[in-house]
Order: C-alpha cells, then sequence, then structure tokens
C-alpha cells in the first residue's frame, strides 16, 4: 500500500519563499539596485505566481520573512485570499546560526507578531539559508508549530528525531537541487537546463511513489521564461496523473497521521 492518499502515487510539494527585499536590507542597504530587485517579488512576479496556480488548480505554501509582511502586507493579503498557506522564514532572512541566543529569540518575537498582523498563525517554518540550529528546534516546539523545511536527508516527509529523540515536528525536506535560487541566480543556468535538472528528478521520484519538494522565489521564478518552465512541469506532472499537491500544513497533518497509524 503507498504512503499518499487514496488515488496518489507521489507528492509534488512547491513552495515559495517570499524573500523579497528582507535579506537586502540587512546585506546592502544602501545598494538601491539590489534593493529594487526585492521589489520585483510583489509588484510584477507574486501576482503573475498567483495567476498561474489558480489557472493550474494548485495551493501552495509561501515562507515569508515577517519584513515582507510589514513592507508588503496588500501582497501577503492577497497570497492568503487566494487560498494559500503563509509559513514563517524568520523576520529580516537573518542567518540564524550567526545570532546570540538573545538575538535569534528576538527574531522570533518579531516574525510571529508580523505573521500575526496579516492573520497568520504559522504552522510551519523554513530556515533562511537552510541554517537551522538547535536554538530553532526550540523555539519552533514552544511557539507551537507543526513542520519544519530545512532538512536534506530524505526524498520523503518524516517525523523530525534531533539526536534520537523525536521532536514532534513533521519533516519535509528540501534539497538544493530543487531550488530555484542556485541555478538561476548564481549559475545564470537557463529554463531549458533547470528543466533538465529537474524533470528527470521529478519522474524518477515518481516512479518510486516518493516526494518531489520543489523550492521557488518569486523574484526569480516569477521571470515570464522560467515561470513557463514551471508550468510545463506541473502540467506534466498533472498530465501523468496520481500527483498529490498538497500545501504545507496539509502534508504534516497526512505525515502525523500516517505516523500514529501507519496501516491506514
Ligand atoms: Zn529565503
Amino acid at each position: 500500500m503507498g504512503f499518499w492518499p487514496k488515488g496518489y502515487k507521489s507528492c509534488f510539494f512547491l513552495s515559495f519563499d517570499y524573500d523579497a527585499s528582507s535579506a537586502e536590507t540587512w546585506k546592502t542597504p544602501g545598494d538601491l539596485s539590489s534593493l529594487s530587485k526585492g521589489r520585483y517579488a510583489p509588484q510584477v512576479a507574486v501576482p503573475r505566481i498567483l495567476g498561474l496556480l489558480d489557472g493550474l488548480e494548485i495551493k501552495s505554501t509561501f515562507f515569508t520573512p515577517g519584513w515582507t509582511c510589514d513592507n508588503h502586507r496588500d501582497s501577503v493579503a492577497e497570497i492568503i485570499s487566494h487560498g494559500h498557506e503563509v509559513a514563517a522564514h524568520s523576520y529580516s532572512h537573518e542567518r540564524m546560526t550567526e545570532l546570540t541566543a538573545e538575538k535569534e529569540a528576538e527574531v522570533w518575537e518579531r516574525s510571529l507578531a508580523a505573521l500575526e498582523r496579516v492573520g497568520v498563525k504559522p504552522r510551519g517554518y523554513r530556515a533562511p539559508y537552510w541554517m537551522l540550529n538547535e536554538r530553532s528546534l526550540s523555539h519552533m516546539k514552544r511557539l507551537g508549530f507543526q513542520y519544519s523545511s530545512n532538512m536534506m536527508d530524505e526524498d520523503m516527509p518524516y517525523m523530525l528525531k534531533h539526536n534520537n529523540v523525536d521532536t514532534g515536528l513533521v519533516e519535509l525536506p528540501v534539497e538544493w537541487l530543487l531550488d530555484d535560487w542556485p541555478h538561476f541566480e548564481m549559475d545564470r543556468m537557463s529554463p531549458d537546463e533547470v528543466y533538465r535538472l529537474w524533470k528527470p528528478e521529478w519522474e524518477g521520484l515518481h516512479e518510486l511513489g516518493r516526494y518531489f519538494g520543489l523550492t521557488c522565489h518569486p523574484e526569480c521564478i516569477g521571470r515570464v521564461s522560467r515561470l513557463k518552465m514551471l508550468e510545463k512541469l506541473i502540467l506534466e506532472a498533472e498530465n501523468v496523473g496520481g500527483v498529490w499537491f498538497p500545501i504545507g500544513k496539509e502534508l504534516a497533518d497526512w505525515v502525523r497521521k500516517k505516523a500514529k497509524s501507519p496501516r491506514t
């Protein structure tokens, strides 16, 4: 018997990290051009992505820094109004592993307060740069989070243990291979080249009945040619059939349920 809900052979978890200019505000605050790149997300990319997801009838999860909620409130409200999930992603895209314990606690507080201002109590957390530390795990437990999306040790979601102790969190794993940023923004690959990386990975995982977790950034994937490539990949998956496209919290609930009663 398969792992996924009835009728599904594999899982495609599509997520976006809605960073906007959150990192540039502390990394390069005087660089106006660099700051402007993040604004491509609320101004152009997010409306385009929402239109695409509506057309494909897919809901997605947007890991959103508190800074983005505070500075692009209408855009985040629009995401929510389209039925997508907003989850936590720090306040200003901080490198959590490099902060003092005191500073990190402050970031968690600011992040949650900003999400609350847009009416969100997040269930999931993705660390900026996937720099997750032990302290973050305890903050997640203390603050009632249900899932993490940070680890690279699996291609199936699972119940997350740390030092052999159950954290109570579900892990929705990630991988740099399935992240748009390094391919497009660092290696400057073409949409065709990235398609040639992602498609066989998706096909292989689907054949094995496993999980394909794709991480995109609106200001990166939202360029027309790249978004067309993403649309092609999703349409092909939809046409094959049997592919579950859950949002993060729905997937985490399913994994937790399966962990409790693996035979159902
Ligand atoms: Zn990010």
